[in-house]
């Protein structure tokens, strides 16, 4: 995609949601930091169903070492993966007191030192508690890259990479949630719905997903033309069916 072409992508999303967040709930950085984290492979409803009533509770580090583990399993047993996301909340939460007097790190580095915090995670709190930059590539993110063509990669990490590079100003820093809220809601997996999509004629994709009112016609047109060849098999069937009673009837014949 051309460079004229990238800033207008972004220019339409920005002027559908000029202001983009994470679905994700969370009252500061150290919930946000466990939400993201919950959510890996996890819907981020799933995540906000478990983690109201738990945040309402536990503010921080320390509440969730006293909350324990067996406590917080049972808290977000609703979620996927709940028995390993809980070690890891409960031992990332004892690194945050133990190496980062309880506040949440604002590296990346230093953030991915934390169990069960990968690239990803880091990249999306650095961006929604910190302010900065940065290029979370989660599944939507990767597949509305791919589909349009804005940066193709055969990885996440060369996703990132692309979008380091081709992502203008002013939309650096809300480039992720838009993508990821175009891929969740328009650009969707199995049947992105190009009809209503702001950024069709800037997008490779092929074929466009029709309005789904076009998308019936042709299913009647199936029928009509299913209907007529079944009426026309059955002629055929008709026409050809004394053949088959002058084959059985041979032997009759016979001395
Ligand atoms: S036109 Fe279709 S494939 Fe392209 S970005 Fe829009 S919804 Fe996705």
């Amino acid at each position: 995609m051309k460079r004229e072409q990238v800033f207008e992508f972004f220019r339409r999303l920005a002027e559908a949601n000029p202001s983009p967040t994470t679905e994700l709930e969370s009252g500061n950085s150290y919930q946000l930091l466990v939400a993201v984290a919950l959510s890996a492979q996890a819907t981020d409803a799933s995540v906000n169903i478990a983690c109201r009533p738990l945040f309402t509770r536990i503010k921080t580090p320390r509440q969730m070492v006293e909350l324990g583990e067996d406590s917080l399993r049972n808290a977000i047993k609703t979620i996927g993966l709940f028995n390993t996301k809980a070690k890891n909340v409960i031992a990332l939460s004892q690194a945050l007191i133990d190496q980062h007097g309880g506040e949440v790190p604002r590296t990346r580095e230093l953030l991915q030192e934390l169990p069960g915090v990968g690239r990803k995670t880091a990249n999306v709190v650095l961006n929604t508690a910190f302010g900065e930059e940065t290029f979370a590539v989660d599944t939507h993110v990767f597949r509305v890259c791919n589909r349009t063509g804005l940066a193709p990669g055969k990885t996440v990490d060369e996703v990132e990479a692309k979008l380091e590079t081709i992502v203008p100003q002013p939309f650096r820093r809300d480039a992720h949630h838009w993508l990821i809220l175009h891929g969740r809601y328009t650009c969707k997996a199995r049947l992105p719905e190009c009809w209503r999509c702001p950024v069709i004629d800037l997008c490779r994709y092929k074929p466009k997903t029709p309005p789904p009112e076009e998308r019936t016609k042709p299913s009647a047109a199936r029928t009509a033309s299913r209907a007529s060849s079944r009426a026309r098999t059955g002629q055929a069937r008709t026409a050809s069916r004394p053949k088959a009673n002058r084959s059985r009837s041979r032997p009759n014949r016979l001395p």
